[in-house]
């Protein structure tokens, strides 16, 4: 079998579409989404990251305001930044770019964020509602990007068996919550480092999700024929072939693609829909705030 891919360049495209319409609604009535981008420090890829939130922005004419600190800013500097943006009226997002220095305790910084304003949807209320079972809030990005693209492809996930490799906070575990969901209604299991046999657990479940960060680990002999293969991953691996020395890998390898019935790329696959729910978690909170 030859997986087809799973486009969510193209799939992105397409909510960016459906955002177009809710935008100009929104400028109608007088209001333009406004979207913070908060970086500390000097992390290449995560200014590549901020660099392709802008420009999803400038694309959809949400506005966005770019505030970037230097490494060596305090945790206190932080709090003042998003303090002032939860009271500045006309802005309707904050997202404080991952990973902050060491020195900073991210998730206290993420509690001090309006969540009404929380587009990453990682504030405890957010993520809260998500355990209830309230999937019309706002949702992390990169999960609630991989359940729009399946539903996009057509893809049953009821009744399905689902192993989802890594349980973190922003990826794995409300990635688990989702589509364990009512409505969703896969049965799913989370492997995380200390699992055994995840191989196995894999070789059984009608779709796999890998959010890891370990270049192409899983491999074609983990994976049941015609299962769909979501991989979340972005690593970089040395390549002397590029010019560059380097390229990007998920954590899944090509050769998976001989095995599954679906399989996403990378890069082309969840990285575009992480942008695109971002934008769609923006224009969300823009007409839920109302404001200008
Ligand atoms: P984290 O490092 O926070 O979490 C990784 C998870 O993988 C942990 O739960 C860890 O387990 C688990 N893990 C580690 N080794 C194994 C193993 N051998 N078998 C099974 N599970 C294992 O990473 P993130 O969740 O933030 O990101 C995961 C990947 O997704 C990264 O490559 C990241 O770059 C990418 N990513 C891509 C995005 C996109 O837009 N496409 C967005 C966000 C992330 P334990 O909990 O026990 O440590």
């Amino acid at each position: 079998m030859v997986a087809q891919r799973l486009d969510g360049k193209a799939c992105a495209a397409e909510v960016e579409e459906e955002l177009l319409l809710r935008i100009a609604a929104c400028k109608e009535k007088g209001i333009t989404p406004h979207l913070a981008v908060v970086i500390v420090g000097d992390d290449p890829a995560s200014h590549v990251y901020v660099g392709s939130k802008v420009r999803a922005c400038e694309r959809l004419g949400i506005k966005s305001t770019h505030i970037e600190l230097s490494a060596d800013s305090t945790e206190e500097n932080v709090r003042e930044v998003i303090d002032k943006l939860n009271h500045q009226n006309g802005l309707h997002g904050i997202l404080i770019q991952s990973p902050l220095p060491k020195h900073m305790d991210e998730e206290a910084l993420t509690d001090l964020i309006d969540p009404a304003k929380d587009v990453d949807g990682f504030h405890p209320q957010n993520l809260g509602r998500l355990v209830q079972g309230r999937l019309d809030g706002m949702l992390p990005c990169t999960p609630s990007g991989v359940m729009r693209m399946l539903a996009w492809a057509g893809i049953e996930t009821e009744g399905k068996t689902a192993v989802i490799l890594g349980r973190s906070r922003i990826v794995g575990m409300p990635q688990s919550l989702l589509l364990g969901s009512k409505g969703i209604d896969s049965t799913v299991t989370v492997a995380h480092s200390r699992t055994k046999d995840t191989s196995l657990l894999c070789a059984s479940a009608d779709i796999v999700i890998a959010a890891v960060g370990r270049p192409e680990m899983v491999t074609a002999d983990w994976i049941k024929d015609g299962a769909v293969v979501i991989d979340v991953g972005i690593n970089r691996v040395d390549d002397s072939s590029r010019e560059r020395g380097w390229r990007l890998a998920g954590d899944v390898h090509p050769d998976v693609a001989n095995k599954a019935s679906w399989l996403s790329p990378v890069p082309g696959g969840v990285g575009p829909m992480t942008i695109a729910m971002l934008m769609e978690n923006t224009v969300r909170a823009t007409e839920q705030l109302n404001t200008d």
